[in-house]
């Protein structure tokens, strides 16, 4: 699933096509309709048409475009991407979404498997509900973190993965930070000592800063924008590296699921307390 660093990669692609532009209409291909969630096709495509677009950002793993009135939101989900065209190798059954913009240029959704979503909201009062502060921004400082982790008695991976209390950081992120900081996975969050904390809060703003400038992660079909591929897999240390020697101690990586997640670390360098 996208994470942070690759909705941001997206939204940086876009921007330049997105931003400034009007809406001319909106709908769903393949009758799909699923993917406007809450609100009909007709009604959004109602809302949406003859509105500019002012500013393409990213709120948690949240693509949003601000609206004259309102603001879309698009969550890509599993495989959910945007093209600003259709490829060759493309089949039309895959596409979800056509936007249209009055100067000429098309938004295509594209989403094999067909999860990622389309919300539009008069406020991002509901969104700002269930987000946490974004790792990059200010509001999430080491304090932040240690004190949230000394008040949570459950075990430090979900709590990196719950949107409601850091917002965008998904399994790649969560695993790579927490070997980084040499932090075990299931260790509990309050047990967790303020040099470990420290440690964790540097090695998550670090890697989704570098993730960010190799514009993500592409393991399967993930793509910043059109055929792009992201290509921070090359500077992955555990994710998706079980039985492969730990680069720090050469202890061969296990998996182990936690909460349905495939999670990854060093048994030697990521020791529970
Ligand atoms: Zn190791």
């Amino acid at each position: 699933m996208p994470e942070l660093p690759e909705v941001q990669s997206v939204v940086n692609h876009f921007r330049k096509y997105v931003e400034g532009q009007k809406i001319q209409s909106v709908k769903p291909l393949n009758e799909w309709n699923k993917v406007f969630h809450s609100i009909s096709p007709t009604k959004l495509n109602h809302k949406l048409k003859s509105q500019n677009i002012s500013k393409l950002w990213r709120r948690g793993k949240y693509i949003i475009l601000d609206l004259d009135q309102g603001y879309l939101a698009i969550h890509l989900r599993m495989t959910g991407r945007l093209q600003t065209k259709i490829n060759k190798t493309d089949h039309l059954k895959h596409f979800t979404v056509l936007m249209k913009f009055e100067n000429g240029t098309n938004l295509y959704f594209k989403d094999y498997r067909k999860f990622g979503r389309w919300y539009y909201f008069e406020t991002l009062s509901k969104l700002e509900a269930k987000l946490g502060p974004e790792p990059l921004g200010s509001a999430f400082t080491r304090q932040f973190l240690k004190e949230g982790l000394q008040r949570s008695p459950g075990m430090i991976k979900p709590k990196l993965l719950n949107q409601k209390f850091i917002a965008g950081i998904g399994n790649i992120y969560a695993d790579e930070s927490l070997w980084t900081a040499r932090i075990h996975p299931m260790e509990k969050c309050c047990n967790i000592s303020t040099v470990k904390s420290n440690r964790l809060h540097q090695a998550i703003q670090e890697i989704l800063n570098k993730a960010i400038g190799h514009k993500g992660t592409t393991i399967i079909n993930f793509s910043p924008g059109d055929e792009a591929r992201g290509n921070f897999a090359n500077y992955l240390n555990v994710f998706g590296k079980s039985n492969e020697p730990c680069p720090r101690c050469k202890t061969l990586i296990q998996k182990i699921f936690l909460g349905q997640r495939g999670t990854h670390f060093c048994p030697r360098c990521q020791k529970k307390r």
